[in-house]
């Protein structure tokens, strides 16, 4: 981090941990995503800074590849994609507070509301700057958590209607349990949003977007396509259902998009029953070649995959042994031949014909593909690959 650099012509050295995002990849994905929507718009969730996978770059990329709007988490984000030249349509999903709304005007962010709180100042400074701002309206259809209920929409819809330089664009929904195949949940949510909806329709206005499929209604609900898809985890090559997903071959065949790779400082040769690292949580057994890399849980290489995650040398898989520690992590390369210090290790995606997945990852991390990539993607160095 940091270094010097007064003096021109000193290149501060890289970490040896680096994230490698496949453009490639996420242009792949996203063009099967698209078909699935059969011509509707595809809006592209890039919140937590596209899922670790770099917001602006990836946005960049799914712009020029003919995405129609994108999906943020808070206004900040936002802003940051405008001041990168990004000029199509951004939805703030979480976080509109009276005091954001003068940047939502600035940097022409669309508001996703979930009740009527927000809705006199929108109409004060969209007259003030003498413009229609565009806002969706976000429902809790069955989620059970942010938006408005189904039974207060009628008197939300009234009051965007009445104050003056307010546009509804959209309504949305989203989906508790997409991610299951063999749930009813999301066919149902989509049906009482769509009676729910029929039933106040005289406060609709016309072109209204109304959207609720993530990745796993894109995926597993087509009911649920609606007039705007909103893909987050699926563009970045992952099935909300993990591992479950690739197992049942699931079409598309989507491709992951991150990879994560270390390098080997030490390799040491150590004798049988040689505690290793913190805790000694891992006696060797027998006289072992240990291989030491500068990644760990600073990293987002948790410590729960302490002696229990693999990684990639020489294209093939060797345990995780002994405790993982801030900066360093151990690996057992005993039944590997002529492994260097300088060597590529990798943690997550392809080295050879072997690949680790987020999903085999999240496994050993007791968590999801989403967090293993968002941890990965966003605690280390990224690099662009195929762009
Ligand atoms: C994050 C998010 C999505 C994308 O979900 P995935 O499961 O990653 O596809 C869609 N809609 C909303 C409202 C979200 O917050």
């Amino acid at each position: 981090m940091g270094g010097f650099s007064g003096c021109s012509g000193y290149a501060v050295p890289e970490s040896l941990n680096r994230i490698e995002i496949s453009l490639p990849a996420l242009c792949h994905n996203f063009i099967l995503l698209k078909e699935k929507a059969a011509g509707r718009p595809v809006l592209a969730m890039v919140k937590a800074d596209a899922y670790g996978h770099g917001m602006i770059e990836c946005a960049k990329v799914l712009a020029a590849a003919g995405v129609d709007c994108f999906g943020v988490a808070e206004a900040v984000e936002g802003v940051q994609l405008r001041r990168h030249g990004i000029e199509l349509p951004v939805l703030v999903m979480a976080g509109i507070l009276p005091e954001i709304i003068a940047d939502l005007f600035a940097y022409r962010l669309t508001p996703v509301v979930v009740d009527g709180s927000c809705l006199n100042v929108l109409s004060e400074q969209a007259v003030k700057h003498n413009q229609e701002i565009d806002l969706h309206l976000k429902v809790d259809a069955g989620m059970g958590r942010q938006g408005c209920l189904p039974e207060d929409m009628g008197t939300v819809l009234k009051r965007i209607q009445e104050l003056p330089g307010l546009k509804l664009a959209g309504i949305m929904a989203h989906f508790p349990m997409a991610d299951d195949p063999d749930s009813d949940s999301s066919n149902e949510i989509t049906e009482l949003f769509c009676r729910k909806l029929d039933a106040v329709r005289d406060l609709l206005p016309e072109n209204l977007l109304v959207h609720l499929a993530n990745s796993g209604g894109i995926l597993y609900f087509p009911d649920s396509h609606r007039d705007m898809i909103r893909p987050g985890i699926a563009l970045y090559g992952y099935y909300p259902d993990g591992r479950r997903g690739v197992e049942n071959g699931r079409k598309p065949r989507l491709e992951p998009v991150m990879r994560f790779s270390s390098r080997i400082i030490q390799v040491k040769d150590v004798p049988g029953g040689t505690g290793l690292g913190y805790g000694h949580i891992f006696t060797t057994e027998r006289p072992a070649r240990i291989a030491i890399i500068p990644a760990g849980y600073e990293d987002g290489y948790l410590r729960s995959l302490s002696n229990t995650a693999q990684a990639l040398v020489h294209g093939r898989r060797v345990p995780v042994v002994g405790r993982i520690s801030m900066n360093l992590t151990m690996l057992d390369v005993t039944d590997l031949t002529d492994v260097l210090a300088g060597e590529e290790v990798v943690l997550l995606g392809c080295q050879g014909d072997n690949e680790i997945t987020a999903d085999e990852i999240a496994a050993w991390m007791d968590t999801i593909n989403y967090e293993v990539l968002c941890l990965f993607g966003n605690l280390n160095n990224r690099v662009y690959v195929g762009g």
